[in-house]
């Protein structure tokens, strides 16, 4: 039985090198009909940030990927699912290896520890843990306790020892113990475990079968394996996916990298719909067979195979975002997709969201409903849908570039103008939509004018733009009066 977990740390939000870590682990359980563990892995206490946990867990939430074990749905045979809550159970496995002379206590001082790195390098060394408390008798324990010095614990390698796996990702790896950085901590001097021993604690006793994380933890794959032969417990699978990079810089995305959206709640607030994202992200690092890019969640769990995934650098590609998120949007229902807009305006998380909460309009679900469906093929992210809510219901005091109708006949862009304000002008409030047809036949006629001659002048006067969608659907936007104070605007 396949077991899995995803084993975020609470020191940030969810970025989206975690969803993607997440994501994979969610796709192998679901693929193989395994279980998924949510483990977190809180031990740097320091590091851990207010509700970074919560965040995390809401946003995987958002992502639609879900856990069977966890925090929230324990099963007594594992729990607890947090790393501090745990602590006896690492002492325990601690103590069984100072016992058998496998780890040892280091009183070493971090200054010593300083300028012993320092005194490595001026001799062109890397700088490693040279051993100096490993064998050390009790005596001199004590004497060093005495000092009231406390130690923190080390695991013992033995020298030119090969630490080898077959990685589901990248093929066979294999690191030698003498450039490993020398005998390494297991348990700090404040007693809490660190990352590379807790892990494989945790690993073992919640029956992981296959690790998948991503490539920055490779080097502590042999440290992790180091652990569990000093235990003589068999090594899970481990699979190290490849990160995402920056196609700019080439580099792996780092949070310096403004111009791209790091956290999944940036992307939620923008108008990224979830699906989109699991599909994008689902892409960072792995691909099926074939041209096609647009799978729904269940297709790709049917089609996740992780032979297919990558061992060379994800890059991250906004237009492939957009492009993804704009099919997306485009399938969705248009309740649905008003629904989700309003929903953002009710989160009130961004500028243009709290924008849209100030306007007060009479009837914003209405408002917003005819934008989705003028702008649905249109827009890529749910917040231009904003952005068009808030340039519409303002459009009287919205500054419109009439210059654009110069490329056209002056004369025959008033004669549409008025042609289309004398009919309208005798108009009940809801009528100009419903002849708007009728109207737009009256005016060539009147004015004697077809076609873009016809419709550029009316698109400019109602949208601000020459190339805009239907006018019909954007007049049912205006009041009566707004449609003349507009005609009279770009008349004058
Ligand atoms: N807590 C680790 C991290 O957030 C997990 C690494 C692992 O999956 O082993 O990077």
């Amino acid at each position: 039985n396949v077991r899995v977990r995803y084993a975020p740390s609470p020191t940030g939000f969810l970025h989206i090198g975690n969803a993607q870590s997440a994501l994979f682990n969610y796709l192998f359980a679901r693929h193989y009909n395994g279980t998924m563990v949510l483990r977190i892995e809180d031990t740097d206490v320091k590091r851990n940030v207010p509700h970074g946990e919560d965040s995390q867990i809401e946003n995987l939430h958002w992502l639609g990927i879900d856990w069977d074990e966890g925090p929230d749905k324990p099963n007594p045979k594992y729990a607890p699912y947090h790393q501090t809550e745990r602590k006896d159970l690492y002492h325990r496995y601690i103590e069984q290896l100072l016992d058998q002379g496998l780890a040892y206590k280091d009183y070493a001082t971090e200054e010593e520890l300083t300028e012993m790195r320092d005194a490595q390098r001026a001799k062109g060394e890397a700088p490693h843990y040279d051993g100096r408390w490993y064998g050390k008798s009790e005596a001199e324990q004590q004497a060093a306790e005495a000092k009231g010095l406390k130690p923190s614990i080390r695991l013992h390698l033995p020298a030119n020892h090969e630490y080898a796996w077959d990685d589901i990702i990248k093929g066979h790896v294999s690191f030698n113990s003498d450039n490993m950085g020398g005998d390494f901590i297991i348990e700090k001097s404040n007693g809490m475990p660190t990352y590379n021993f807790a892990v494989v604690i945790d690993d073992y006793l919640m029956d992981i079968t296959d690790v998948l994380r991503g490539d920055d933890h490779i080097a502590n794959t042999p440290k992790q394996i180091a652990v569990y032969e000093a235990l003589g417990i068999t090594p899970p699978n481990f699979g190290h996916i490849t990160l995402i990079y920056n196609p700019k810089t080439r580099k792996k995305l780092s949070k310096r990298d403004k111009e791209t959206l790091q956290f999944i709640s940036q992307y939620k607030n923008q108008g990224y719909l979830s699906e989109a994202i699991f599909n994008f992200i689902a892409f960072l690092g792995w691909s099926p067979v074939g041209e096609k890019e647009i799978f729904s969640r269940e297709e790709l769990i049917k089609l996740y195979d992780p032979s297919r995934m990558s061992k060379s650098p994800a890059y991250f590609d906004q237009n492939k975002l957009d492009w993804t998120n704009a099919e997306y949007i485009k399938k969705l229902d248009l309740d649905d997709m008003t629904d989700r807009v309003l929903n953002l305006v009710d989160e009130g998380q961004t500028d243009i969201a709290k924008q849209v909460q100030g306007l007060q309009l009479p009837d914003l679900r209405g408002f917003t409903k005819q934008i989705c469906k003028i702008y649905q093929t249109e827009v890529y992210q749910l917040s231009q849908i904003m952005e068009k809510i808030v340039w519409y219901s303002n459009i009287l005091d919205e500054v419109i570039d009439y210059s654009q109708l110069n490329q056209f006949d002056r004369n025959e862009t008033l004669a549409v103008l008025k042609s289309f304000r004398d009919h309208v002008q005798d108009l009940q409030e809801d009528a100009v939509v419903r002849d708007f047809n009728q109207i737009i036949k009256d005016v060539s006629v009147d004015s004697g004018v077809k076609g873009r001659n016809l419709y550029f002048p009316l698109n400019v006067s109602f949208t601000g733009s020459q190339s805009a969608p239907q006018i019909n659907e954007i007049l049912q936007l205006y009041s009566t009066s707004t449609i003349i104070a507009l005609l009279n605007k770009a008349i004058s």
